[in-house]
């Protein structure tokens, strides 16, 4: 068996574009799956998926999308402004950029584009090695990996390329799906699939074990120190009532505190602490690891907690400082001290050698205590009274944080699950979590900044952002000035003083209204909406959907009574 191309996963991912049934997605990825090698699969799944890296990856590309459009002009020909146009035309950067590169070709700069078949192995070295060009000139590295592999790139490759790096397929082929295809292509049972890829938050790998070891492979998958796990998610619920029907009379009520959550893992000494995004946040936080390694009476442990940015009154501060502190990883002994942070922690999956994860909330509770040392415990009440919830849920607010969340006594920790077995309850105003995807240049003393934000809601049936409406109120001069530079390195196009951006930033907006409306394709706008923060810690995969949006609009016309 020779080396699988580029091409040939390029094809297949341009192919699932047209094709609208999921199972016969499925069928096309687990036959092509079924045919590489062992060390092609794992990073063929995760390009398939549009990942450029594992999972576990704690690097970043940090390729930006204005080093895409000068890399493929320079090679191309094809200006900036026309690249522009063809984005205008097509709204995908990736067809764009087979544009570019099927005009290169008629206008005979073949010559530049030598096209050696690339494999999928090549292209996996070289995207790990634009992600580990790090320090001052790695922009010029990082480009001149990127020139290589266009310089051998078809025009159905390079597009290919730029959608596994902008991690937008927009094929509608999802990672449930590729659990399906991985099951399917090594005879293996969906749900030992869905098991290994929640334990070992890996898909590449998961596939890797599926195709060597089978079964019986995929089953002895568990959690390990210092592998991340997918974290478990709440639904919304509407008040405390609603979440004690729906635990069946009994809840166990805890303070949704408003800070930003992390996974410690810890083996003797050693901690190392996980974003919910799963990436390395370590080095930021060296007063939590410091906390973590005098504190947590275990050898060996997985535990999960939020840490909360203390002002001087003892209160929460707001999200947006936290951020900075995650964000940082030079300097981080001064914003320590400017914004110390204090941990509480809220669940245990693993501890000295044992897996927690199927037993109860009450019984891994019972054993994060045990174990926690000083480190505090969320706050928490397990009853079954509205009247006892209430005053907790009022005296979570009055203390700065969010409300409450609602966990279910009997239920295990799922990985990566959203479901009613944890549910929030928010009483503010409904938010959304919504992607940039456009931003208008301001005016007066803002002309310079972009400070009108387009917001779109995800689709997940097709993967694309659709634009629910615009905003700009709710950031501060300082952080709209931050936001220009950020949208500047995804502008992918302009039209007079609009600058289009990959939707790669997740704001959360307060509205007063959800309308229907025919100004935006969707057909729903938000009325009088504000950003309330910028939600580093999500990805755009993870912004609201547009049906969250429709089922908004239509609680909101059922309350209303019309
Ligand atoms: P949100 O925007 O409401 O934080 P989310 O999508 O980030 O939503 P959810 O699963 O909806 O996450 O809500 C759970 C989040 O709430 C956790 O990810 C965590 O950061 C935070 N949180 C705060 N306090 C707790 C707690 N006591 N138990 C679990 N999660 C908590």
């Amino acid at each position: 068996m020779g080396s699988a191309s580029f091409l040939e996963l390029a094809r297949l991912c341009e192919g699932l574009e047209g094709i609208a049934s999921k199972r016969r997605m499925v069928e096309l990825v687990s036959g092509f799956l079924r045919n590489l090698k062992e060390d092609e699969l794992a990073p063929a799944v995760r390009m398939i998926i549009g990942r450029p890296l594992d999972e576990q990856d704690p690097k970043e590309l940090g390729l930006s999308f204005a080093s895409i459009v000068d890399v493929v002009s320079d090679l191309t020909g094809v200006s900036p402004s026309k690249f522009s146009e063809f984005y205008q035309a097509t709204g995908d950067v990736g067809e764009s950029v087979k544009l570019a590169f099927q005009q290169a070709r008629q206008i005979a700069m073949q010559k530049t584009l030598l096209e050696v078949p690339l494999t999928i192995l090549e292209v996996q070295c070289a995207l790990d090695a634009i992600a580990s060009a790090t320090g001052p000139r790695s922009r010029i590295r990082k480009e001149s990996v990127l020139r290589s592999l266009f310089s051998r790139s078809s025009p159905i490759e390079a597009k290919c390329l730029v959608k596994v790096i902008g991690s937008e397929m927009r094929h509608g082929f999802s990672e449930g799906l590729m659990e399906e295809a991985i099951a399917r292509a090594f005879g293996a049972q969906l749900e030992l699939v869905r098991k290994a890829n929640m334990l070992a938050g890996s898909l590449g790998f998961v596939a890797q074990i599926a195709k060597k070891e089978g079964a019986r492979g995929l089953a002895s998958v568990t959690i390990s120190v210092f592998r991340p796990v997918k974290p478990m998610l709440a639904e919304a619920a509407e008040n405390v009532r609603e979440a004690l029907r729906e635990h069946g009379g009994e809840t166990c009520f805890e303070y949704k505190l408003d800070g930003a959550r992390i996974q410690i893992h810890k083996r003797g000494t050693e901690v190392r602490i996980f974003s919910r995004r799963l990436s390395d946040v370590t080095r930021s936080l060296p007063d939590v690891v410091e906390v973590v390694r005098r504190e947590l009476r275990a050898l060996e442990a997985v535990v999960e907690g939020e840490v909360v940015a203390l002002s001087t009154d003892g209160k929460p501060k707001p999200f947006q400082h936290l951020m900075r502190r995650f964000r940082r990883i030079q300097d981080v002994e001064a914003l320590i001290h400017k914004i110390p942070v204090r941990l509480y922690l809220f669940d245990a999956l693993y501890v000295n050698g044992e897996i927690l994860i199927d037993k109860s909330y009450v019984e891994r509770r019972k054993l994060l205590k045990q174990i926690a040392g000083s480190i505090p415990l969320t706050k928490s009440l397990i009853t079954r009274s509205v009247e006892e919830a209430e005053p907790m849920l009022q005296d979570a607010l009055a203390e700065g944080h969010e409300g409450l969340i609602a966990k279910q006594l009997n239920s295990p920790y799922v990985p990566s699950m959203r479901g009613k077995r944890w549910l929030k309850i928010k009483p503010v105003l409904d938010t959304l979590d919504l992607a940039i995807v456009a931003a208008d240049y301001g005016h007066g003393y803002r002309h310079a900044w972009l400070s009108d934000y387009y917001l779109a809601a995800r689709n997940p049936g097709t993967g694309e952002f659709e634009v629910i409406g615009k905003c700009y109120t709710g950031l501060t001069d300082k952080e709209i000035e931050e936001m220009t530079q950020r949208l500047l390195n995804l502008k992918i196009g302009q039209r007079g003083r609009t600058v289009f951006v990959e939707p790669k930033v997740v704001v959360e907006v307060a509205f007063a209204e959800v309308q229907k409306s025919p100004h935006y394709d969707s057909g729903y706008a938000l009325r009088f909406a504000r950003i309330v923060r910028i939600r580093d810690d999500k990805p755009p995969t993870e912004a609201d959907t547009i049906q969250r949006v429709r089922e908004i609009y239509e609680r909101q016309f059922l309350a209303k009574g019309k």
